[in-house]
């Protein structure tokens, strides 16, 4: 992309209806708009991020078996009558009518939906174990929207329920869920951690939350602080071995890591004093395991082996993906601006050309740009009339990684610099050993052209959206 062709309103002055870091740099950087409270407009450069996240989230759903697809946004107030949480659900619940007086709702979750589609279709326990997903807008009337995209009413999630034969099983997807949430926020350069959580309306005894420690985390946490050093990285997770998963789920959660509402302060004075921690956290994610719940009043059963009829054992699984958007920036800017992880940065790398209108250094930013493309990354190239000044204040803003600077005077040299945003350093090299790094780089990151099935455990987008 050529910064002269792309639409980026970025703005000078801080906003000062923003009260957190990663509200401020989202308006500033030109992510969003706010159209009213806790509703947002995602402008070209929040919306590539967004769609970035989501497909994160698509790869990861899918490596572990999970199948996408979509539920309508309005719904009808008949399904939620039938399982009781028409009425009990309270006002976060935008209720409507439509001009027969029907009454509808905009789905805050979509629990009754799945089950609907679930026990309209499946039987038998053949047909099991299905796990069925959505990425798709919510609304929740919040009470108090605040910090831009972090706490919106309308907001964008990731919704997933599995329906399984027997309490094993669906225990089984708990944790198979658990490790891909795991691998998710991984990849988005994100440590979250698996927290003991409260199963509040939804109901049942399991359940987790993921929390990403930041200062201004609307949740106060209590950790062991060992917690922090388990990694998952690079290790094969096999999402079908019931052994594997379980395993990874008890390393995970064995430590103390309780959100204020699990918490328990005699427990939590055992865990050596040193390791103690008190902290607050931004919640990304949580899983759920809760039995017949819902399959009990929707009536989702199916024949068992036996030839009797089972209602089947359900979990639900939530990652925010507009605010981890927020969450991301949260833990990684500084006072110039974002600094974005190479997993989701929404171009790989700035090109800022200090002389545009230099002969040679438009000829070199022009090859730069072509042979970065064709490595199948995308630039932005910042190709404007304006001040190095000002094209620096913008990329470093706008946080992408990595930036090559060509200007005249390296160029005599035969050099150009590549810098890093995260450490600041720079380094002098021929434009082709830059290009040569950018690809080293993003080696794990590059997309694999063309829609079609995720390549299982080969780390790379399976489709590049834009
Ligand atoms: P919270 O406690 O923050 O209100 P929740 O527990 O009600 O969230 P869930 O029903 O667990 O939310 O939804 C799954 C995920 O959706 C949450 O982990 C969070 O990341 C995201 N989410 C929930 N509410 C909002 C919101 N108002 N704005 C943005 N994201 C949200
Ligand atoms: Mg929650």
């Amino acid at each position: 992309m050529r910064l002269s062709r792309y639409f980026l309103p970025v703005i000078k002055e801080t906003p000062s209806e923003a009260k957190i870091v990663s509200h401020r740099l989202m308006l500033r950087a030109g992510m969003i708009k706010q159209s009213s409270a806790g509703i947002y407009s995602w402008l070209p450069l929040g919306f590539k991020l967004l769609r970035k996240l989501e497909n994160i989230v698509h790869e990861e759903q899918q490596r572990a078996g999970h199948i996408p697809m979509l539920m309508p946004t309005l719904q009808s107030a008949d399904l939620w009558r039938e399982s009781g949480r028409y009425d009990g659900y309270g006002e976060e619940m935008l209720r409507m009518q439509d001009r027969h007086g029907r009454d509808l709702l905009f789905s805050p979750t979509a629990e009754e939906m799945f089950t609907d589609v679930f026990r309209a279709n499946v039987s038998s326990y053949k047909d099991l174990p299905l796990t069925l997903y959505q990425i798709q807008w919510k609304f929740r009337d919040e009470i108090r929207p605040r910090f831009g995209v972090m706490r919106g009413r309308e907001f964008l999630m990731k919704d997933g329920y599995n329906f399984d034969l027997t309490k094993e099983d669906a225990l089984h997807a708990y944790n198979r869920h658990l490790v891909s949430y795991l691998r998710t926020y991984e990849r988005m350069g994100l440590q979250a951690i698996p927290m003991r959580a409260d199963s509040g309306p939804i109901g049942g005894d399991y359940t987790h939350e993921f929390l990403v420690l930041a200062e201004t985390g609307e949740s106060e946490v209590f950790y062991d602080s060992r917690v922090t050093d388990i990694k998952l990285g690079d290790r094969d997770i096999n999402f079908d071995d019931v052994a594997q998963c379980q395993g990874v789920m008890e390393e995970f959660t064995s430590l103390y890591a309780r959100t204020d509402e699990t918490h328990v302060a005699d427990e939590f004075s055992k865990v050596p004093e040193a390791n103690q921690r008190t902290a607050r956290g931004i919640e990304v994610g949580q899983i759920f395991y809760f039995g017949t719940t819902y399959s009990e009043p929707l009536g989702a059963t199916v024949q068992g082996p036996d030839g009797a009829k089972t209602p089947v054992h359900m979990g639900s699984h939530g990652i925010g993906v507009s605010r981890l958007l927020g969450a991301i920036i949260e833990a990684s800017h500084d006072d110039k601006g974002i600094i974005w992880p190479e997993g989701v940065t929404p171009f790989h790398c700035g090109i800022v050309n200090l002389k545009t209108g230099d002969s040679e250094a438009d000829a070199a930013c022009e090859s730069l740009y072509k042979e970065i493309t064709a490595l199948g990354l995308e630039p932005l190239y910042d190709d404007r009339d304006e001040r190095a000044g000002a094209k620096f204040g913008t990329m470093d803003l706008i946080g992408l990684p990595w930036r090559i600077t060509v200007g005249p005077r390296g160029l005599k040299n035969g050099v150009v610099e590549l810098t890093s945003r995260r450490t600041g350093e720079s380094e002098e090299m021929t434009p082709a050993q830059a290009v040569t790094k950018i690809a080293k780089i993003y080696a794990p990151h590059v997309p694999v052209k063309g829609h079609g099935d995720v390549e299982p455990m080969s780390g790379r987008s399976f489709h590049t959206w834009m």
